[in-house]
């Protein structure tokens, strides 16, 4: 069964998810946003093992905490990310922009794709390309918990940004309706920065990407 422990780290308070399957203890980071060592800590008290780093998008504030991960772990985690966002990685996730250096951690070597099946344990993840945040950007979803973890794409009453490079709104637009709104109501959508939401509740109340407004 995937079990979920969430951070809310690092100067955009962004939000880092630990999950893993409880049974056997296989666990990955999806978004190490900051202050890996917390996120290790966790993981440590739990007995879960982390072997994947798995990035929503390249954002420095997505992975400002691998390097620490990683340094710590033996074998390298595993890091994937949408082949698209490789060159926001190289850049540093465009944190120099806001004065960040950060340590990026291993190289990615995994590509997602759409409609990759990801495995954690026995618990399967699929991941859906969602790019107009960047151009490279995935959410992942986990049928089996009824949760979908979605970065910087929606958010509780918002959406992400698209005035950054490689943004695009007509891209973000058909990405929450094709990507989010097509899953079950009931979903729970845990995103890369506030509170956690649904679909349902996005799709009656989001201002920028409603139900009706077709
Ligand atoms: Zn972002
Ligand atoms: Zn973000």
């Amino acid at each position: 069964m995937l079990e979920i422990v969430s951070f809310t780290l690092g100067p955009a308070q962004t939000n880092a998810y630990l999950v893993a399957d409880s049974d056997t203890g296989d666990a990955a980071v999806i978004d190490p946003a900051w202050d890996g060592q917390i996120i290790l800590e966790a993981a440590k008290t739990r007995g879960w093992r982390i072997a994947h780093l798995w990035y929503t998008h390249a954002h420095f504030d997505h992975i400002g905490g691998a390097g620490a991960i990683a340094d710590a772990l033996n074998p390298l985690p595993l890091v994937a990310l949408h082949p698209n966002d490789h060159v926001l990685w190289r850049a540093g996730g465009g944190g120099a922009m806001f004065g960040f250096d950060i340590d990026p951690g291993p190289e990615p070597t995994i590509d997602f794709y759409d409609g990759q099946i990801l495995k954690l344990g026995s618990v399967e993840l699929e991941v859906r390309f969602t790019p107009g945040h960047t151009t490279g950007h995935c959410i992942l979803y986990v049928p089996s918990s009824g949760v979908c973890f979605c970065g910087d794409l929606i958010f509780a009453g918002s959406v992400g940004r698209t005035d950054f490079p490689g943004g695009n709104w007509e891209q973000l637009e058909a990405s929450i309706r094709s990507q989010v709104y097509t899953l079950p109501e009931n979903t729970r959508l845990l995103s890369g920065h506030g509170p956690e939401t649904t679909v349902g509740e996005e799709k009656r109340t989001n201002p920028f990407v409603s139900e009706n407004s077709l």
